[in-house]
């Protein structure tokens, strides 16, 4: 091989939304403002206080180890992983090493290598384990003094190492945005990257030997960008080390967001540095098992019950339902309340369509996406409503869509009845009839009109006649004037075609 294969491995840490933390009884608040007040003896680590599993935290760790069909362990334990650190108070943090909850799964993305055999195509990476922690305090640094909250230690926190299977920054920021939608759609975690919440660790390394290299690992980062553009930087950067013929150290480098370049922090501990040893304070963790084997017991069949539809088998049903394409259909996966009003609104059609089509009519439900997506998504993002809290109701949606598809209301109506709708919460009929913007497309009514305008413009008449087409325009245009916007632009100019051809 003459060319460097980078690789990279992906560890997550993510912080489960549970009431309280993982080991006692202290509210598990990230709003919380004030420091130290969600604290006790035992996150505080006194001496001879002791803790107790938070079963919420490992059902939600099971519950993600199920969503990507990874092996359950029957018997997990937990483990002291030993460091010091000013904001971790025990002087060990409580983690699994030998036995994690999950170990296997996987999960699909799309192949962004660029090879084009490949690019598109599906790549399932493979996840090593998945296990529970707790997270640390947060230090304060104030010119010459540090100050330590202890707010979030003992905050459950699962992570979450994968293989080292992905080949470029692209590759792995894919994996983490479909890993962040999967825990929200698990309800597992906020998972907001800003918040600390969902922190992606690469490790990333370059090769030409077949043989994987010395892996460097990229701390702290916040944004699925940073987590992309540190990955590039970092290959390109071991790449040029190697070939002027310099060697990689193992090292945890930070990122610097300004200067867009990993930086040396320090050099990396190994495991045998943590002297790992089994948490004596703690029964194991018994899954399926006979209840009577430990205190804490865990069915997996009762949280497999509580799945809800996984991203990607929404992304699928969509599709074959809605056939909007992968960009478009995308946004009713990523939004899911977005998605949610979307379909009510669709099955609404159900009413106005006779013979009962199982297929949604796809014209209507184009009409239904581009409302929802631009201008009720631009009202919405303006007044900062949510669609939980949206006056405008999707059967109401369906019924305006309606009007227009029968072309009863034109599309500047179409507009302007939703504004109403989306302000007042009124029926979109009832807005129409006050506001008088049924269409005039019966002949009877509008003949005279036509009539008249013909009459009084007899040179465009002439040019029409003589074939310039934008006089036809232009006559449409005047009845248009006359009709206040009311006629059917497809059925005057039909009329006008007739009248000035016969
Ligand atoms: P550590 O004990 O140093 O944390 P692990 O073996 O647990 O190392 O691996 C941590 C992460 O690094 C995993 O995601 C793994 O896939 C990845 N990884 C391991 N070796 C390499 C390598 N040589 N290059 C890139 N990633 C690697
Ligand atoms: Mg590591
Ligand atoms: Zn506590």
């Amino acid at each position: 091989m003459n060319q460097y294969l980078p690789t990279i491995g992906l560890e997550v840490h993510v912080e489960l939304k549970t009431r309280t933390k993982m080991f006692c009884s202290c509210l598990n608040d990230p709003k919380e403002t004030e420091p130290n007040k969600n604290v006790c003896p035992v996150c505080l680590a006194h001496p001879g206080s002791l803790p107790v599993i938070n079963l919420e935290a490992v059902k939600k760790v099971v519950k993600v180890g199920l969503a990507l069909e990874g092996k359950i362990a029957e018997k997990s334990f937990f483990d002291r992983k030993n460091y010091f650190y000013p904001d971790l108070p025990k002087g060990f943090q409580i983690s699994q090493y030998e036995h994690p909850l999950v170990e296997g799964g996987c999960l699909e993305i799309r192949d962004e290598t660029g090879l084009p055999a490949q690019a598109g195509k599906a790549k399932k990476i493979q996840i090593t384990r998945i296990h529970l922690e707790e997270d640390t305090g947060n230090l304060l640094h104030q010119g010459s003094k540090s100050l330590i909250d202890f707010n979030r230690a003992g905050v459950p926190l699962m992570e979450l190492v994968t293989e080292p299977v992905f080949h470029s920054g692209s590759e792995a920021r894919k994996f983490a945005e479909e890993l962040r939608l999967l825990l929200r759609y698990l309800e597992v975690s906020d998972a907001e990257m800003e918040l600390g919440q969902f922190r992606v660790e690469p490790n990333v390394s370059v090769s030409k030997t077949g043989k994987l290299g010395t892996k460097v690992e990229i701390k702290n980062l916040n944004s699925f960008r940073s987590v992309e553009d540190s990955i590039n930087f970092e290959i390109k950067r071991q790449v040029d080390v190697l070939a002027s013929g310099g060697k990689i150290h193992q090292q945890n480098r930070g990122w610097n967001q300004e200067k867009s370049e990993t930086f040396e922090q320090r050099s990396k501990e190994e495991a045998h540095d943590y002297r790992y040893f089994p948490e004596p304070d703690l029964p194991p963790l018994v899954i399926d098992g006979k209840a009577e084997d430990s205190d804490v017991f865990i069915s997996t069949e009762e949280i497999k019950k509580q799945l809800s539809e996984l991203p990607w088998q929404r992304r699928e049903r969509l599709e074959r339902l809605y056939h909007l394409g992968p960009d478009l259909n995308e946004i009713l996966v990523q939004d899911r309340s977005l998605g949610d009003y979307f379909e009510q609104a669709v099955s609404e059609f159900k009413k106005f369509d006779s013979g009962h089509k199982k297929e949604p009519d796809l014209e209507k439900t184009r009409v239904v996406y581009n409302l929802i997506t631009s201008d009720l998504r631009g009202l919405m993002l303006e007044a900062k409503t949510s669609f939980e809290s949206l006056k405008a109701k999707p059967a109401d949606l369906a019924s305006l869509v309606e009007f227009f598809h029968q072309k009863r209301i034109s599309s500047r109506a179409l507009k302007d009845v939703l504004l109403e709708m989306f302000e007042t919460g009124k029926d979109p009929g009832e807005i129409i009839s006050s506001k008088n913007l049924l269409q005039v497309s019966d002949s009877g009514e509008l003949e005279a009109v036509v009539e008249k305008v013909i009459q009084n413009n007899p040179a465009p008449v002439k040019d029409f006649k003589a074939g310039k087409d934008a006089s036809l325009q232009f006559l449409v245009g005047q009845i248009m004037k006359e009709t206040k916007g009311r006629a059917n632009p497809q059925v005057i100019q039909e009329m006008l075609k007739t009248k000035i051809n016969s």
